[in-house]
């Protein structure tokens, strides 16, 4: 727990992170769903038998959900419906959650927004 969250802690910057790795395809990651502005991609620590990640291509400074301004509402818009699309392509349409960590108390480890779309077995409340 407190390793997770030095962790988060430490990767709390605007600096360039994996992801950006994943999304100029540096190094390789299963993708699921791909358009102009968003990618989505398999976690590669699966936490359910569905564990798929969204974010935009373009973070904009949107390092994380709590740096989120007016001029990204388009952006955050095309996240959530990308989880739909996510969830569609995986059959899990009849239940699904998505999650967003924002920051290192939630956890958050890398800071490039991103959802999780998770599903495919029974999901529980609260969550952790
Ligand atoms: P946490 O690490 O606490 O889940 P985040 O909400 O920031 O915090 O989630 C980052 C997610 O990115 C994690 O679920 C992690 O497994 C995933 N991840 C890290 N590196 C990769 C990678 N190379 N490919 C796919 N997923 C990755």
């Amino acid at each position: 727990q407190a390793a997770a969250k030095a962790a988060a802690v430490n990767a709390n910057s605007g600096a360039p992170t994996i992801f950006d790795k994943i999304i100029n395809k540096e190094i390789p990651s299963s993708i699921v769903y791909e358009d102009e502005k968003v990618l989505a991609f398999r976690d590669i620590s699966p936490q359910a038998p569905v564990h798929v990640l969204v974010i935009p291509k373009f973070r904009d400074g949107l390092t994380e959900l709590g740096k989120a301004e007016a001029r990204h509402g388009e952006i955050l818009g095309e996240l959530l419906h990308a989880a739909k699309i996510v969830a569609e392509k995986e059959g899990i349409l009849d239940g699904f959650r998505v999650v967003i960590n924002s920051g290192p108390t939630a956890c958050q480890s890398v800071y490039h927004l991103h959802l999780h779309v998770l599903g495919g077995r029974q999901m529980n409340w609260p969550p952790g």
